[in-house]
């Protein structure tokens, strides 16, 4: 799995601020399984799914939010929206009773779309420390 990790980081590219896949994605130029959405936000299944039940969930305006790394403050209402949007996956997808929120920021922790994304993970026994 070191190897994995190793090979994903190496793959991992720096922020460019370039359109991503997910520009498409919301603008729906290519097909995705939707699950969530409102006036600002999307949700929909990650297609490399790492768990029975793997959401990625994304402000609709990316502005300047190409990760983590890159919050400001006047972010914050878009922050909270996509984290009470997390919620709302977990509860449609009934595994509120157990589920994981990930953000990776950055090539070190293997970000490898730089479109702000919250990874929700359910519906298996989740372990600790993630790799
Ligand atoms: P990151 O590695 O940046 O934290 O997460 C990016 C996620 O986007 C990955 O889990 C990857 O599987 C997912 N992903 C990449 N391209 C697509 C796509 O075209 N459609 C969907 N549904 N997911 C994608």
């Amino acid at each position: 799995h070191d190897e994995q990790a190793a090979a994903k980081a190496a793959a991992a590219t720096a922020d460019s601020g370039a359109p991503t896949i997910f520009d498409k994605i919301i603008n729906k130029e290519i097909p995705s399984s939707i699950v969530y959405e409102d006036e600002k936000v999307l949700a929909f299944r990650d297609i490399n799914p790492q768990a029975p039940v793997h959401v990625l969930v994304i402000p609709k305006l990316r502005n300047g939010l190409t990760e983590l790394a890159k919050a400001e403050g006047r972010h914050g209402e878009i922050l909270g929206q996509l984290l009470y949007a997390a919620k709302i996956v977990a509860e449609k997808e009934g595994i509120l009773d157990g589920f994981r929120v990930v953000i990776n920021s950055g090539p070190t922790a293997c970000q490898s779309v730089y479109h702000l994304h919250l990874h929700v993970l359910g519906g298996r026994q989740m372990n600790w420390p993630p790799g």
